[in-house]
């Protein structure tokens, strides 16, 4: 059983040389689970719930289905409940909504006929199903997560390692973070201005007005108008407006957006009451995440899979392992640290680890 020890987490690693045998990978993730003593966190008839990301259009570097055909008949003894579960994105592509969302999925690979396990959208069709959980952290009293995540007796949170353009990297804080949060909180980790109306987009339908709590929206010769005076920032207006008549800001420093993502993740394992495990991938590690609609050429070597119940040390491995030089060079303005240090500041995992080669 892996337990954290006082002061470290145990992070297992798993070398793979040759990425091109999906029967291998899969083998290798079921192996980590395995010497993580996996099958024993999870309870008979467990709602597990599987996070990983299907990656935008275009893009190549996402976990593909076959790789995780072993761990999903090892989970499948103790559990049938088991589903892939993901969230909107904030920016408007296909997988803002969870149709859009469902049929990227299918086309990489996952879904019932696929994997054979079900996808659940966590936020719900347009991303406005939340739930609030309290955390009481420096940014947050409060975080706006997924509302199935919440309900999901345990979370395996599966992250393709890659860099990215806010916040330096990209791997279980961030999926955790980031990747459970509803839309709305997606929009207020990431922007610290109030939004606007964009007029030549808004067709007057009143949505926003209803849903605004602050009672800021107005509609005025069918265009919605803000009173920025009354407006607390909450973004609900931004995630129910379907024509892009709401404005946000992508402005949040890169300081900032790494803490609120954190406290997100915090967020997660309050939600879920620390039962939750991290595989990290670290394969085709690239400038960029999955939400880039292109292939892009990888940055280091592939190493492996790391596993860990601690987001905080199995991230702080995966960026070890890959050398924080590699992402400051590409990232001069970015310290990646200020994630794995507010996460540890916030009581979210250790930064200390002991790294068990399997
Ligand atoms: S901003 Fe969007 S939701 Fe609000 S009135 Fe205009 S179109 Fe409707
Ligand atoms: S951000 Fe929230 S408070 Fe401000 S106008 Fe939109 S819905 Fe209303």
């Amino acid at each position: 059983m892996q337990n954290h020890s006082v002061t470290k987490s145990k992070v297992y690693l798993k070398r793979i040389d040759d990425w091109t045998s999906s029967a291998a990978i899969s083998e290798a993730l079921l192996s980590v689970w395995q010497i993580m003593d996996g099958d024993r966190l999870i309870k008979k008839d467990d709602f597990l719930g599987i996070k990983l990301t299907f990656g935008e259009e275009g893009t190549c570097g996402y976990i593909k289905s076959d790789w995780l055909k072993g761990i999903t008949a090892s989970l499948r003894q103790k559990t049938e409940n088991l589903f892939v579960i993901e969230t909107n994105t904030l920016y408007r592509e296909k997988r803002s909504n969870a149709v859009g969302h469902l049929h990227v999925a299918h086309a990489h690979g996952y879904g019932i006929g696929q994997l054979g396990i079900p996808i659940i959208i966590g936020d719900g069709l347009h991303g406005r199903n939340s739930q609030s959980i309290a955390i009481r952290a420096e940014h947050f009293e409060n975080v706006k997560l997924a509302k199935t995540v919440c309900e999901t007796d345990f979370l395996l949170c599966l992250s393709h390692v890659t860099g990215h353009c806010q916040t330096g990297m990209a791997a279980a804080l961030k999926n955790l973070g980031m990747g459970c949060a509803a839309r709305v909180g997606k929009l207020i980790q990431h922007s610290k201005t109030l939004p606007e109306v964009a007029a030549a987009k808004c067709i007057g339908c009143g949505e926003c007005m209803k849903i605004c709590p602050a009672n800021a929206i107005g509609i005025k010769k069918k265009k919605a108008m803000l009173v920025k005076e009354r407006c607390i920032g909450c973004g609900e207006c931004a995630v129910i407006c379907r024509s892009g008549g709401i404005e946000i800001k992508y402005d949040e420093n890169v300081v900032n957006l790494q803490e609120k993502m954190v406290e997100y993740a915090l967020g997660v394992k309050k939600a879920l009451g620390s039962r939750l495990a991290c595989l990290n991938l670290l394969y085709s590690v690239t400038k960029n995440c999955d939400c880039m609609s292109k292939g892009e050429k990888p940055i280091v070597s592939d190493i492996g899979i790391l596993g860990s119940i601690d987001p905080v040390a199995i991230d702080k491995a995966a960026m070890d392992l890959i050398g924080k030089k590699t992402f400051s060079e590409i990232y001069p303005e970015i310290d990646l640290e200020v994630q794995i240090r507010h996460a540890e500041k916030i009581k979210l995992g250790l930064s200390d680890y002991e790294l068990i080669e399997v």
